[in-house]
């Protein structure tokens, strides 16, 4: 099977899987466990951040990120197909009961000029907007890259009026290659930044979340209210140590991969694709001319071996990742042209 769903179905390496095998570890919550307090390390000087703390999931990161900025009743201002609102089962209100202001975006990537208006300030009637969150790359933007002076903009509107910003980086890597601006630059003035080892990096397990000394000693205790206190979770740690010191640098092959599969569905019949628009792993194209639904079409591709999701009843999603190399992308590409083909051919039938 030809794996495309997502960049998280990666297996660990065998180098990952005999530093975790090896690993030194003790009591985290004691915060005596040497590796986890390497990766800490090691996440918060590429992030050029103070701090770091190694959470289970992006989720928890996320949601500790967001009780860190707000307090009840307060609103988050972010894109309208953002992770935090559609992907993480309402965790914002529920842990944090705060409101998603929403604003709609071609791509997932915020301006600062549709920022502005949508911001609501503290009165008889509104509850005021305390932090905005930027996803970057965005997931359902199609693995979209914010540009670095649009960040920066945001940042200082942002905190001139004493509100924070946090970044759900769960693929900064993928932008940080992709535009050749290291990570510690894209988030020098974010307040938080989110990132995932176990998505496009290729560990088995882990996220973690940086910030000043500060907050991320506040995070450590909501990690541990949201049952997030590992004790020898340096077995973990370990295959994260990795991920960061060796998978950065093949992201560059996975964007190449999902340039190629972008361009040649573009020929296809049946499947719409703005080549142009791919910028980093992630592939999202429309079905709907081929008369399948995206679940039938799905369905097809699984009959020949690729895994595919639907993102909605018209687009698919693919998404290139560690494991899949450039053979897995022609033979993929072989079972959607013959999908395509066999469509077509029916078409011409009932014509
Ligand atoms: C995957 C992902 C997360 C976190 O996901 P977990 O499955 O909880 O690790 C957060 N944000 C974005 C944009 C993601 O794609």
């Amino acid at each position: 099977m030809i794996d495309l769903r997502s960049d998280t179905v990666t297996r660990p390496s065998e180098r990952m899987r005999k530093a975790m095998a090896e690993a030194e570890v003790g009591d985290d919550v004691y915060r005596e466990d040497p590796t986890v307090n390497r990766l800490e390390e090691r996440a918060a000087e590429i992030c050029g951040k103070e701090a770091a703390l190694f959470v289970p999931t992006g989720t928890m990161g996320n949601t500790i990120a967001i009780k860190l900025h707000t307090r009840h009743g307060e609103e988050v201002l972010c894109d309208s197909r953002s992770h935090i609102l559609d992907w993480e089962l309402s965790m914002l209100a529920w842990f944090s009961g705060c409101l998603v202001r929403a604003v709609q975006t071609q791509d997932g990537i915020l301006t600062w000029s549709q920022i502005e208006p949508a911001l609501r300030r503290f009165g008889p009637h509104n509850a005021p907007t305390t932090l905005i969150s930027l996803e970057n790359t965005h997931n359902m933007g199609g693995g979209t890259v914010y540009p670095q002076t649009v960040i920066d903009e945001i940042c200082s509107e942002t905190h001139a009026r004493g509100l924070k910003v946090h970044m759900d980086g769960a693929r900064i890597f993928n932008a940080s290659i992709a535009s050749g601006v290291p990570v510690a630059r894209i988030v020098r003035d974010i307040d938080t930044v989110m990132f995932c080892l176990s998505k496009a990096l290729g560990a088995p397990v882990g996220s973690m979340l940086a910030g000043s000394i500060a907050a991320i000693e506040q995070a450590r205790l909501y990690r541990k209210r949201l049952g997030g206190g590992m004790r020898q979770a340096g077995i973990l740690a370990a295959a994260g140590l990795i991920a960061l010191q060796e998978s950065p640098a093949r992201l560059a092959l996975d964007h190449e991969n999902a340039r190629f599969l972008a361009s040649e569905l573009a020929g296809m019949p049946g499947i719409s694709i703005d080549p142009a628009a791919v910028q980093t792993n992630i592939v999202i194209f429309n079905v709907s001319e081929t008369g399948l639904s995206t679940a039938e079409f799905s369905a097809e591709l699984k009959h020949r071996g690729v895994l595919v999701n639907g993102i909605d009843d018209r687009r698919m999603r693919v998404v290139t990742h560690f494991d899949v190399s450039r053979e897995d992308c022609e033979r993929a590409l072989q079972a959607i042209a013959e999908v395509c083909a066999n469509c077509t051919a029916a078409a011409a039938q009932r014509a």
